[in-house]
């Protein structure tokens, strides 16, 4: 799955959970951006194992440039420490596409390993830590990681769960690639929309006082639509209907751009309002 795809379905996801930290009475928007910012950052993480240069490379060098030699030093650990014997592990780590970056293990070790930077050189520079905005930007590492285990989940090549314990393996049927000349799955634009579209239902009713984001139940209500759309992704994930998901590639890039352009207009609106 492409750099772009993973951050607009995780942003996407994790965008209606920052409604209320933006509009409550106590809204606390600094740790709304670090959550969103570090989302994005995590959504692009697994894939520095990747043999060409990720999404990663391009838009934040520094954390690629932490990724490679933390995997590498992963790798080495498993085999220096002999934990596929101690452990009786199923599979031998090495250096692979969708190896240990691309499992729960390797997922919580690079988030918290990057956080503890942060932390460190945050003590450094600024004499003292903020606890909650460190407490944030592990979630966000760690949430942007693991919803991309899920995105790839949906992809032909899928996920084992499990690695390098068992197996456990989920997969859909979706190309990352091009299945056919010319032709392109509509799912992953059509999951894109999805949850943009609850987001701007979320805000719609915030804006209509029709629902209140200061109540305790707001965050259920927001996880029980989440739920609820990514329910649908998997459903739809799973299915093999090529007339129904596999359509024309012009046609599809034509709705992805008509899409970004809403985006775009609407991050104008938002930043006049911010500052008027
Ligand atoms: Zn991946």
């Amino acid at each position: 799955m492409l750099g772009k795809d993973h951050v607009s379905i995780t942003l996407g996801t994790v965008f209606p959970f920052t409604i209320p930290l933006i509009f409550s009475e106590n809204s606390h928007p600094v740790y709304a951006f670090c959550l969103l910012a570090s989302t994005v950052i995590g959504s692009l993480i697994p894939d520095a194992d990747s043999d060409e240069k990720p999404k990663l490379h391009y838009d934040f060098k520094i954390i690629y440039d932490i990724m490679v030699p933390l995997h590498k030093l992963i790798v080495f650990s498993f085999s220096f420490f002999n934990l596929k014997e101690k452990m009786n592990l199923q599979y031998v780590v090495e250096e692979q596409h969708r190896g240990i970056m691309h499992s729960p293990i390797g997922v919580f070790i690079s988030s918290f390993v990057l956080t503890l930077l942060t932390a460190i050189i945050g003590c450094f520079i600024f004499h003292g830590i903020n606890a909650t905005l460190i407490g944030f930007l592990f979630l966000g590492l760690i949430s942007g990681q693991f919803l991309h285990l899920l995105e790839d989940s949906c992809t032909i090549s899928g996920i084992n769960w499990l690695f390098p314990f068992g197996t456990c393996e989920l997969k859909g049927s979706i190309y990352t690639g091009n299945k056919i000349e010319g032709k392109k799955d509509i799912r992953l634009f059509l999951y894109r929309v999805s949850l943009l579209f609850a987001s701007a239902i979320l805000l719609i009713l915030y804006s209509l006082e029709a629902i209140d984001v200061n109540g305790s139940g707001i965050y259920l209500l927001i996880f029980a639509v989440v739920a609820l759309i990514w329910g649908l992704i998997f459903l739809t994930a799973k299915t093999d209907n090529d007339n129904l998901w596999i359509q024309d590639a012009k046609k599809v890039r034509e709705l992805e751009r008509a899409v970004d352009r809403v985006g775009k207009q609407d991050d104008v609106r938002k930043r006049r309002n911010i500052g008027k």
